[in-house]
C-alpha cells in the first residue's frame, strides 16, 4: 500500500525547506522526508547574498532573519598581536529603490533553516525526521520510493535536495564531475570564546603554521571558528583540539575557547552534476552542485534553484507541458557553473574581499527557452500605475502569481497560471506588455497580446 503525493523531496537543508515553503504557499501536495533525527545544528553557510533576501522576502521569511541577521563586521589580520590588514569584505550600501537589501548578511544556517522550518510550519507543512529515502524506482507516471521507516509512497515527482553526497545522484548514476582538494581541508566549527570582541572578524595568520578565522555569530552568543589543515594532519573534534588549533596560530593565550558546539571537517569539492533531470527526479542544491565557500555561494545558490523549481513543478502539475521542467536545468546549470568558477577564483586569489559579482542580482536567463525579450531580474522600485495610486514593485510580485504590466487585462488561457495585472501610468505604461515570472524574472516583453497568450499556454 502506498501513500500518494505529488512531489517528495528528499532532504531538509535550505534547498529542500525553500521549496517545501514555496509548494506549501501554493497548496501542492508534498512531503519532505530527511534522514537525520532532528534538524541540524551548525552555522555552515552563513552568507546571506541580497538576491536570497529578496527572494526570502517573497517567501515571507526575511522578517524574522532581518531580526536577527548583521552585516559582516569589518575583518581584523593579525600575526600574533600585531594586526597587518583591516577592511570590511563587502563594500556598505544603502537600499536603493532598485535594491531594498543592498548588503550581505551574517546568518547562520542552522538558524535560516530554523526560520524556513517555522514559516512550512505556519503553513501547515512539516519535516519528516528519522526518515531517510533508502531506494526510489520510477515510470512514465511517477515515482515509487522507500524510506527507512518502512514505508513506502508513490509521487508524481521527486527533488533530490540531499546534499552533496545524494544517493538520488549516485543512484541515477548522473557524473559530478570535478575535483576534490585534499589539500584544502578545513576544521569548521561552532564556539564560544572568551578574550575577543564581537565586532570583527578575527583572524590570525601563522606563517608555516596556518590560518583561523573566528566570525561573531550574528544574533547569537558564538563563533564560527575555521582554521585551515595541513595535509594528513586530523585535529580532535574536541574542545582540547580546537583550542590547540587557536592557540598555535593566534598565539595569544588570552583568547580562549570554552565550549565547543558542533564541529565538521570541511574538505573543498568543485563539482557539477552532468544532468539535473532525469525523468522525474530533479536534484537540487549540494545534491547538484559544490563548491568552496569562498563568496558565500553554496547555501544561496540552493535556494534559488528551489525558488526556479517550484513554480514549475506546480505549473506542470497544474496542467501545463512537461517541457517546462526542463528549463529548470537550462536556466540553473548554467549560473551554478558560472557560480563555481567565481568561488574558485575568490578561493584561489586568496583574497578576503568581495565584490557584486557574489551578490546574485544580475544573474539572468536571457536567451533561454523561458526567455521572449526576457530574463532579467526585475528590480524593485516605485510604480505609478494608471488608475492614479503608487506601488512599489515588489509589493505587486511577492506571492506565486505571475504578474503582468500591460495597458490590457491579461489575456483568458484556459487553464493558464494566475496572472495578476496592473496598468502602469503614463511614461512608465506604453502598449506593451511584460510578463513577470513567479520568480522575479522578465518571462515575456511584448506588443503582441497572442504572443502574450501563446506564452501563457505555454507556462
Ligand atoms: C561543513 C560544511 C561547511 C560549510 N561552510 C559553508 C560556508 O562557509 N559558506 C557557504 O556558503 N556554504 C558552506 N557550506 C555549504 C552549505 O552549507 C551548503 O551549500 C548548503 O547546506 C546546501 O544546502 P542543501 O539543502 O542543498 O544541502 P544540505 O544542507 O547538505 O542538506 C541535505 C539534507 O539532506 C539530508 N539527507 C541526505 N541524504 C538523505 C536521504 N537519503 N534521505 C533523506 N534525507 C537525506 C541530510 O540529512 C541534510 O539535512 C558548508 C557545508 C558543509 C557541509
Amino acid at each position: 500500500m502506498h501513500e500518494n503525493t505529488d512531489v517528495l523531496i528528499a532532504g531538509a537543508g535550505p534547498t529542500g525547506l525553500t521549496l517545501a515553503v514555496d509548494l506549501a504557499r501554493r497548496g501542492v501536495p508534498f512531503r519532505i522526508v530527511d534522514q537525520a533525527p532532528e534538524p541540524a545544528a551548525g552555522s555552515k553557510g552563513k552568507g546571506l547574498q541580497p538576491r536570497s533576501q529578496e527572494v526570502f522576502d517573497d517567501l515571507g521569511v526575511i522578517g524574522p532573519i532581518l531580526a536577527a541577521a548583521t552585516p559582516y563586521p569589518p575583518l581584523r589580520v593579525r600575526i600574533g598581536a600585531v594586526p597587518i590588514w583591516q577592511a570590511r569584505m563587502h563594500r556598505t550600501a544603502a537600499a536603493t529603490d532598485a535594491v531594498p537589501y543592498p548588503t550581505v548578511l551574517m546568518h547562520p544556517q542552522w538558524r535560516t533553516e530554523a526560520v524556513l522550518r517555522e514559516r512550512l510550519a505556519g503553513l501547515g507543512g512539516k519535516v519528516e525526521q528519522s526518515s531517510a529515502l533508502t531506494g526510489f524506482e520510477q515510470d512514465a507516471d511517477g515515482v515509487t520510493a522507500r524510506l527507512g521507516t518502512g514505508q513506502s509512497l508513490r509521487a508524481r515527482y521527486l527533488v533530490a535536495a540531499d546534499g552533496g553526497r545524494s544517493q538520488v545522484r549516485k543512484a541515477l548514476g548522473i557524473g559530478f564531475a570535478g575535483e576534490t582538494r585534499e589539500e584544502e581541508r578545513m576544521a569548521l566549527g561552532d564556539v564560544r570564546a572568551e578574550g575577543l570582541d564581537r565586532d570583527h572578524i578575527h583572524v590570525w595568520v601563522r606563517p608555516g603554521r596556518g590560518m583561523v578565522a573566528l566570525y561573531p555569530m550574528a544574533g547569537t552568543d558564538t563563533f564560527q571558528m575555521l582554521a585551515s589543515l595541513k595535509p594528513g594532519v586530523t585535529p580532535e573534534q574536541t574542545l582540547s583540539g580546537y583550542q590547540r588549533i587557536l592557540a598555535e596560530r593566534s598565539m595569544l593565550p588570552r583568547v580562549r575557547l570554552t565550549e565547543l558546539l558542533w564541529s565538521s571537517l570541511y574538505r573543498v569539492n568543485i563539482r557539477l552534476a552532468d544532468r539535473y533531470r532525469s525523468g522525474r527526479v530533479f536534484l537540487a542544491g549540494d545534491a547538484a552542485h559544490v563548491h568552496p565557500p569562498a563568496g558565500g555561494q553554496g547555501l544561496n545558490t540552493g535556494v534559488q534553484d528551489a525558488y526556479n523549481l517550484g513554480w514549475k513543478l506546480a505549473r506542470v502539475l497544474a496542467g501545463a507541458p512537461e517541457a517546462l521542467l526542463d528549463t529548470y536545468e537550462e536556466e540553473r546549470r548554467p549560473v551554478a557553473a558560472g557560480v563555481l568558477g567565481l568561488s574558485v577564483d575568490l578561493a584561489d586569489r586568496k583574497s578576503y574581499k568581495r565584490g557584486e559579482d557574489t551578490y546574485q542580482l544580475s544573474l539572468s536567463y536571457r536567451g533561454g527557452s523561458l526567455a521572449r525579450r526576457g530574463g532579467d531580474r526585475v528590480p524593485d522600485g516605485p510604480l505609478p500605475l494608471a488608475d492614479g495610486t503608487r506601488a512599489r514593485m515588489f509589493d505587486l510580485l511577492r506571492g506565486p502569481h505571475f504578474t503582468l504590466l500591460s495597458p490590457d487585462p491579461a489575456p483568458r488561457v484556459p487553464g493558464g497560471p494566475e496572472v495578476r495585472a496592473y496598468a502602469p501610468a503614463g511614461p512608465y505604461g506604453g502598449e506593451r506588455h511584460t510578463l513577470v515570472r513567479p520568480d522575479g524574472h522578465v518571462g515575456i516583453s511584448t506588443s503582441s497580446v497572442e504572443e502574450l497568450a501563446a506564452y501563457l499556454a505555454m507556462v
